[in-house]
């Protein structure tokens, strides 16, 4: 980090600052100029308030050079992290597909469709029990007993099984979920990021609707600062003007959390467009730009679906996509 000084600054505030800096164990390298100094810091800045420097009356101006984040960066971690869901590599080259459909409706639904999207060549199945409706007269998820049926599903085709959670509360309900889902919604809700931070469990973190790329990587932040380094970061589509779509897919997210991070990404085609259709071409643009894994919403009847039918894709539009991603992994390779 630098902190450029303004002319003619006060030595004493000067001083202070400098005294303060180092009592957090950064070493200063200061560089007088002939009209402005500049204070060079040397150590671990991520904790180091940047806002708060910058409204420093001796402060013309603050920049940071390293990333705040650590545990999440490339730099300090260099080889990428590979999560392994019951002998299921994430991450490192390997490819996973999520699928399943965006809520668990019934026993014969889930575990039927369990059982298609892996006959397809799906290898993890999804399913949200808890769902976060932006209306509170929409369906919201069979809750617990919505859990349940997933580890039926589970026994029943052997995939482990993905699924949100909303609450920190509920975390002893999801102790037979191999991975952990953050929605959208919680990706910065940094209670619930940091009572993951202390299972020994796979967190699916989603990109917020409205956040940067650094903010979802300090929210991974969180959860690995607690001691859980595994997690998994999902493109899911963000907000902009554009209405044609849900949420704009950026695409560009993918290579540049991969550059500036370790932690496998996988893109979420469905919440992205929100359009059934376009989840096929979504995907294809996912695989060929470098993702490790997709996660698809497959439902057995989309226009009876409970939540998010018209982004769903069948069981056997669903396989052609699998198909269609197997070969372009095999052309860029
Ligand atoms: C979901 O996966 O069903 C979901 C609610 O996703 P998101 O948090 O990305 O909206
Ligand atoms: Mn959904």
């Amino acid at each position: 980090m630098v902190v450029i000084l303004k002319n003619h600054a006060d030595k004493d505030k000067v001083e202070n600052l400098t005294n303060w800096l180092q009592s957090q164990k950064l070493m200063i390298n200061e560089v007088k100029g002939e009209y402005q100094t500049i204070l060079g810091l040397i150590g671990d800045t991520s904790r180091v308030d940047i806002d708060l420097i910058q409204s420093l009356d001796i402060v013309e101006d603050v920049k940071r050079i390293s990333e705040p984040y650590k545990c999440a960066n490339r730099n300090f971690h260099p080889d990428d992290t590979v999560i392994d869901v019951e002998g299921y590599k994430i991450g490192g080259g390997n490819f996973q597909f999520f699928a399943g459909p965006c809520s668990v409706e019934s026993r014969e639904q889930i575990i039927g469709i369990a059982k298609e999207v892996k006959a397809a060549g799906a290898n993890i199945l999804r399913g949200g029990a808890f769902k976060p409706r932006t209306s509170p007269y929409a369906f919201q998820g069979m809750r617990a007993e919505g859990l349940e049926l997933l580890l039926e599903a589970k026994k029943a085709t052997g995939m482990p099984i993905v699924t949100e959670i909303m609450d920190a509360s509920h975390i002893p309900l999801f102790e037979n979920v191999d991975i952990i889902q953050v929605g959208a919604r919680n990706m910065q809700n940094f209670e619930l990021l940091k009572e993951l931070g202390h299972l020994d469990k796979p967190i699916f973190l989603k990109r917020g609707l409205s956040s940067t790329l650094q903010e979802l990587l300090m929210s991974a932040e969180y959860i690995m600062a607690g001691g859980n380094e595994k997690v998994i970061l999902c493109e899911r589509g963000i907000r902009t003007f554009e209405t044609a779509t849900r949420n704009t897919l950026d695409i560009s997210a993918v290579p540049l959390l991969k550059e500036k991070s370790h932690l496998p990404v996988v893109v979420d085609p469905s919440h992205a467009s929100g359009i059934a259709r376009l989840v096929e071409p979504m995907a294809y643009a996912a695989a060929a730009c470098g993702a490790d894994g997709l996660m698809i919403e497959v439902h057995n009847d989309p226009a009876k679906a409970l939540c998010d039918g018209p982004q769903a894709l069948t069981p056997p539009q669903f396989a052609k996509v699998v198909k269609g991603v197997e070969n372009i992994r095999n052309h860029i390779k």
